[in-house]
């Protein structure tokens, strides 16, 4: 256990964190040449196109210190975006120090410190890294003071890097070993091991990634999830390289994978407590919580006939991804669907992306909403997850709506902007704290709703890039909320409603109109777009008929080409949603959202 260090990396996305591990493990030998690919962390193709971690996974190396002991070290890598937080806590919670990393040109971001806090709420050694400090732009100095009032370090603890060229890189090694202290636990007391992240492996089932913090897990034995109170064999244990080295035990202090021969996600949640079946610990690790999707919306196929392909492909995804969740639901407009639950738009996103990439499934997704709760007047509670389970006006007593923390990091130039941004989104200002001269952090009371659909990158393009946001869940509030509808020639098209607060109400749906007309194709008549509060409409926009003969322009003649043009019209229609006689796109139902 002595020669055990496991750590994590705490950075900003884009800071450098992947390119960094990649330099960890080359430099100590861990993945041949071959293998490094870049970004080797990175495992889902999705992941490395999109530059994110989706999934924190971990991976095993051995260190030759100059004090000529082989050390072990346990990287325990972590997603880097605020729909993911709760993994970045359990990655956490399994290491005793982390790597802050910071990008020398851009300085401390939101993210970074609120990861950072919970490292030190869970008394992790941190070892501050500037990083890019090759690149001209490079302002150490700067960022330097920032690290120093932020953790309180001396200018010396702080280890200058570039992940591009290796300089430092031999510096963090050794720091790792000697700042980071090395794991202390038990191996004779009852096994408690923390699982802090699974994947699903079709072959394997699920493997579960754990922290062993107490006693001593050997292949074979009976283990019990704490939390949910499930018993299976450990099949397999094993260590993490670039591949699972199967070990005959897992012992206090170290990191390693279990395979029980679970075949569903949703059967282990990450944050559970593993011990033995016959030798229970008394208690779990603390700080296990169910993760609670926080936005919904409805998912359709394009065409009826692939609802059942929908429903297997969303059941194969959630295999791996114990967050998503589903259950079936009717749309008057698009059939049968489903209702997902997602951590946040990026989680939606990706679950569309990979609905369409992996399962080829073109699906529609819905206007995208949070979780509210309505009190009727009998005094009844309901989740409202779905705009058409607004109660009637009539029935409803009032509704509440989910708000956040959000802290905003930025440059002083940008408080009048961000100020006038989030009072637009009905934030209420906590706190206004200088962290240096040039950069200071806002504290914003939010309704989670308004940040869900444009929030980030407004916020971007009003602070020139300049402004870092991160948030936490606070409570429920009392708000005025409304259904609104919009109508194509008349008809409702559910799959386009929304739950907005009154006051914005108005502007939201001439703004959904606009944007309609931009995004529907002009066809044979006219079309007229209306948005509605009940039966009274509040705002309409109309496109004029077009007569659309797509063969005219080929001057009679070349039979093949027009072929092919109708041909070309045909598959296009296949992405197409009919709405009486109305046509529309299906990019059209996410890109309405896109309204600034
Ligand atoms: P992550 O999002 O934190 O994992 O960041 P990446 O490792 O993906 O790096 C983000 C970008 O910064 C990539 O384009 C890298 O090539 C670049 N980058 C990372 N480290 C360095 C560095 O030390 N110097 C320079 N110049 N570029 C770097
Ligand atoms: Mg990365």
């Amino acid at each position: 256990m002595k020669h055990i260090r496991n750590f994590c990396v705490i950075a900003h996305i884009d800071h450098g964190k992947s390119t960094l591990s990649d330099r960890l493990l080359e430099t100590t030998k861990s993945v041949s040449d071959r293998d490094l690919k870049e970004q080797t962390l990175d495992s889902m193709d999705l992941e490395r196109e999109r530059g994110i971690t989706i999934k924190s996974h971990a991976i095993q190396m051995k260190y030759q210190h100059t004090d000529g002991v082989e050390y072990t070290f346990n990287l325990i890598d972590t997603p880097g975006h605020v729909d993911f937080s709760y993994e970045v806590s359990r990655s956490i919670a399994a290491c005793e120090g982390a790597l802050l990393l910071v990008d020398a040109t851009q300085g401390i971001q939101a993210q970074t410190i609120s990861n950072l806090y919970l490292a030190i709420e869970h008394d992790l050694e941190i070892i501050p890294v500037l990083n890019k400090v090759d690149m001209d732009t490079a302002i150490i100095e700067e960022v330097s003071d920032q690290v120093i009032d932020l953790i309180g370090c001396p200018k010396e603890d702080i280890i200058l890097a570039s992940g591009k060229t290796g300089l430092g890189v031999e510096n963090i090694l050794a720091a790792i070993v000697d700042r980071i202290p090395a794991p202390s636990g038990d191996p004779e007391a009852p096994l408690q091991a923390l699982v802090f992240d699974s994947i699903f492996n079709p072959f394997r089932g699920v493997i579960a990634y754990v922290r062993v913090m107490n006693g001593r897990l050997k292949k074979g034995e009976e283990i019990r999830f704490v939390n949910t109170g499930n018993v299976y064999a450990a099949d397999e244990i094993g260590v993490m390289q670039l591949e699972n080295i199967p070990t005959k035990t897992l012992e206090a202090g170290n990191v390693g994978y279990v395979i029980t021969g679970i075949k569903v996600s949703k059967e282990i949640k990450v944050g559970d407590t593993i011990t033995h079946e016959e030798r229970r610990c008394d208690k779990a690790i603390q700080g296990f919580e169910d993760v609670k999707p926080m936005v919904f919306a409805g998912i359709f196929p394009l065409d009826n006939d692939d609802f059942e392909d929908l429903r297997d492909s969303l059941e194969k995804l959630q295999l791996n991804d114990a967050s998503l969740i589903f259950e079936p639901e009717t749309s008057a407009a698009l059939g049968f669907g489903f209702r997902c639950g997602f951590l946040g738009m990026l989680h939606l996103e990706i679950i569309q992306e990979r609905l369409s990439r992996e399962f080829n499934q073109d699906v529609i997704t819905t206007v995208p909403n949070v979780s509210y709760i309505a009190y009727t007047k009998k005094g009844d509670k309901l989740n409202v997850r779905n705009p058409a389970d607004l109660p009637d006006p009539t029935v409803m007593d009032y509704v509440e709506e989910p708000y956040i923390n959000a802290q905003i990091i930025t440059k002083p130039e940008y408080i009048g902007a961000i100020m006038n941004l989030c009072m637009e989104k009905r934030g209420i200002l906590i706190k206004q704290i200088y962290l240096t001269t040039t950069r200071v952090e806002l504290q914003f009371d939010l309704p989670l709703a308004e940040i869900v659909f444009d929030f980030y990158d407004r916020l971007k393009s009003i602070s020139r890039g300049y402004a870092s946001f991160d948030y936490q869940m606070d409570d429920y509030r009392k708000s005025d909320l409304v259904k609104l509808d919009i109508k194509l020639n008349g008809e409702n098209v559910d799959a386009l409603s929304a739950l907005v607060h009154r006051e914005k109400a108005e502007a939201f749906g001439r703004k959904i109109c606009k944007r309609l007309k931009e995004l529907l194709p002009r066809q044979q008549f006219a079309i007229a777009i209306q948005a509605a509060i009940g039966a009274k409409i509040i705002a309409r926009e109309t496109i004029s008929a077009l007569r659309k003969d797509v063969t005219a322009k080929c001057y009679g003649g070349d039979i093949s080409r027009k072929r092919k043009l109708l041909e070309k019209q045909k598959a296009g229609k296949k992405k197409m949603r009919q709405f009486g006689k109305v046509e529309v796109p299906q990019r059209a139902f996410l890109d309405v959202l896109k309204l600034d």
